[in-house]
């Protein structure tokens, strides 16, 4: 009788991503798009920022017009430095119109 085990190894391969938090407001990670340590902010403080109603904001997270970080915990992080852009974008094209 031959005495063998039969081992089953799995591997899961995940991506993990931190973030600093540096004080109450503000936190710093890594921005897949821009590939630097950005400011993240929570999408209330972007809608602030830009004026940007949520469900449009959301829709331009879709089209990496502004981009945004998925947590495990289901929050959703926007890269300050695609928010400043849109917003300078926003300024200049507003100048542009008379
Ligand atoms: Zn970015």
């Amino acid at each position: 009788m031959i005495n063998a085990k039969k081992m089953l190894i799995t591997t899961d391969s995940f991506e993990r991503y931190s973030i600093t938090v540096r004080s109450r407001k503000h936190a710093i990670g890594r921005c897949p798009a821009c590939r630097h340590d950005v400011e993240l902010m929570n999408v209330d403080e972007a809608v602030s920022v830009t004026g940007i109603r949520t469900s449009e904001l959301i829709r331009r997270t879709e089209t990496n017009e502004i981009h945004a970080i998925e947590t495990d915990s289901g929050h959703l992080l926007i890269c300050a430095r695609s928010v400043h852009e849109l917003t300078q974008k926003m300024l200049e094209k507003d100048d542009g119109n008379p």
